[in-house]
């Protein structure tokens, strides 16, 4: 389904392989979807295994749509960092969604994939000829090769709909910032897909089909989301990370215990303090989350060192607000922290650069 810039972390999911060199990871919930094609597969008279089978090969599809839209953000110079497969479908992760051309490129090579496959399966089948005779044996292939045909067809036009974030979505984007600014284009793209996601929510809901209903709330939810993720970005558009960043701070030395640690949290309204060492040197960054964590596990009497994230993002006081953005989400939860080449400047949250935009909204551009 879609490629996504989005941060949220995928809980209850664990990696089965690698393509690419990008992590395919199952969600728990697809293993729910697993047991049902068994089940319903029962039902109706066919071996669970083939139901199962049918689904897995279902899913490997879906994985290449997916591993088609990753070597395609390769191409235009970004990562994948995981695949991620729900029920509903395949999510890849990208590390942005570059605008324009890019996006469009990335965008359509997903659905591209399914065509691809739905041509060569059916020319597959085209060539095997007629359809064998009820009780061969090789019913059972042809069977499934003619299911997965029509499901690549399915899958090509499902994504191919104009719900943004689904690929279709982002195509009709990509197209519209060809005639006008992006936060435009991503409000009208929002407004269809929404509008789409509340069609199939009713026809999930008229028809019993509680999976469509799912999927138009995934659809509801992420065309708002990207719409206020655009917002945000472009809101710190040519500004600076050291015109966002927080420069009143307490710090932690890395042989601190966890109690001392607890007692500033308690003591300021600081939620994530950098850990300096000796020689004044930035050796990591104790959050809020790892704190209380790290105190259920070491006690008061551990040490920060121990359970610090030991690998902050950093940028330099002139680097884009954008950038930050950007790295921000890619570690949900952890400050991007400010240096510039000799000493520790500033950090800046999501909170912060929350707080930035509402306080430039507010001041007339010749004043800042
Ligand atoms: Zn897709």
């Amino acid at each position: 389904m879609p490629p996504s810039d989005s941060s949220s972390q995928p809980g209850w999911s664990v990696t089965i392989a690698r393509a690419l060199g990008i992590p395919i990871r199952i969600h728990f919930t697809f293993l729910l979807l697993v047991a049902w094609f068994g089940f319903y597969g029962a039902r109706v008279g066919h071996a669970p295994g083939l139901a199962v089978l049918f689904l897995l090969a279902l899913f490997a599809c879906v994985v290449l749509h997916e591993l088609g839209h990753a070597a395609m953000a390769r191409r235009f110079g970004v990562r994948t960092r995981e695949i991620v497969l729900y029920p509903f479908g395949g999510i890849a992760r990208l590390d942005r969604i570059p605008a324009g051309r890019g996006e469009l490129a990335i965008a359509l090579a997903g659905p591209a994939v399914n065509l691809a496959l739905a041509v060569s399966l059916a020319a597959g089948l085209a060539l095997a000829g007629v359809e064998p005779l009820p009780g061969e044996r090789l019913l059972v292939a042809w069977d499934l090769v003619r299911h997965l045909t029509i499901v690549n067809v399915a899958l090509f036009l499902f994504n191919l709909l104009p719900a943004f974030p689904m690929d279709g979505g982002r195509v009709l984007r990509a197209a519209l910032t060809l005639a006008m600014p992006t936060d435009r284009a991503t409000e009208i793209a929002a407004a269809v897909g929404q509008g789409i996601a509340i069609l199939f929510g009713l026809a999930g809901l008229v028809g019993g089909n509680y999976m469509l209903v799912f999927v138009g709330l995934f659809v509801f939810v992420g065309a708002m989301q990207e719409n206020a993720f655009q917002r945000e970005r472009s809101a710190v558009r040519g500004r600076t990370a050291g015109e966002a960043m927080v420069t009143r701070f307490e710090t932690l030395a890395p042989q601190d215990s966890l109690r001392s640690a607890a007692e500033h949290l308690l003591a300021t309204h600081q939620r994530d303090f950098p850990v300096i060492d000796a020689w004044q040197r930035v050796v990591g960054i104790l959050s809020r989350d790892r704190l209380l964590h790290g105190l259920v596990q070491h006690g008061g009497a551990g040490a920060v060192l121990e359970i610090m994230e030991r690998e902050p993002a950093f940028v330099a006081p002139e680097d884009d607000l954008e950038r930050v953005l950007e790295a921000l989400r890619r570690k949900p939860g952890c400050p991007v922290l400010v240096h510039d080449g000799a000493r520790l400047r500033g950090m800046v949250t999501l909170e912060n650069v929350a707080e930035f935009i509402e306080v430039s909204k507010r001041v007339r551009p010749a004043e800042t």
